[in-house]
């Protein structure tokens, strides 16, 4: 799991939230085009780029629904969230770049939670729960880890297209052909960027 260095919640969003009176709540999705431009900006930002969870890079220039605004505590069971930061990633959207259904992260978990048994999408923690084979795998760093367990399945982070992805970065990065260097610029990250700094011993910026 990416994970995403969270900051504090967006100043548009601050004051649209705090203009809640006794005739207008705030709810998602927002109905402020500039507060969703602003929110989708800064999450782009936390997350260096990258899908919370798998770490794939995200095309917001792209149209379509490659990518959507993510409630980790899905909203129909945690409406009090549905509009809190805290709460909101960037994710893997509806539909893969050819246009299906993805097969994996926001649209594979659904509504699923537990309270009790999730790993929380914080850089660098919860990367650092799970490891990677030099197949592509993913598989918790503890072996008795069952919330990371839980959430490879639910996320689907063993699809075989994942799996595939891995394989070949840590390929290319462990024959020298590229280094943790040429996954980081302008302050994102290439697909990834997050398993090839773990790969190295390194964080990402
Ligand atoms: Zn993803």
């Amino acid at each position: 799991m990416k994970g995403s260095r969270k900051g504090a919640t967006p100043p548009l969003m601050q004051a649209w939230l705090e203009s809640a009176n006794a005739d207008w709540t705030p709810s998602y999705p927002f109905d402020s085009p500039s507060v969703t431009n602003e929110v989708r900006g800064a999450l782009l930002a936390e997350q260096r780029g990258l899908c919370v969870y798998c770490g794939k890079r995200l095309k917001l220039e792209k149209p379509g629904a490659t990518f959507h605004i993510e409630h980790f505590r899905p909203q129909s069971k945690y409406e009090a969230h549905a509009c809190d930061f805290q709460n909101l990633f960037l994710s893997c959207g509806l539909k893969d770049d050819e246009g299906m259904p993805s097969p994996t992260c926001g649209n594979h978990k659904q509504n699923w939670f537990e309270e009790e048994c999730h790993v929380a999408p914080s850089y660098p923690d919860c990367t650092l729960r799970f490891r990677f084979s030099l197949t592509g795998h993913v598989l918790p760093t503890a072996v008795d880890d069952m919330a990371a367990e839980r959430m490879i399945t639910h996320l689907n982070l063993n699809h075989p297209e994942l799996v595939k992805d891995r394989e070949y970065v840590l390929m290319l990065l462990d024959e020298g052909s590229l280094t943790e260097d040429d996954f980081f610029a302008d302050g994102k990250g290439e697909s990834y960027a997050h398993i090839v700094f773990q790969h190295v011993g390194l964080l990402m910026p």
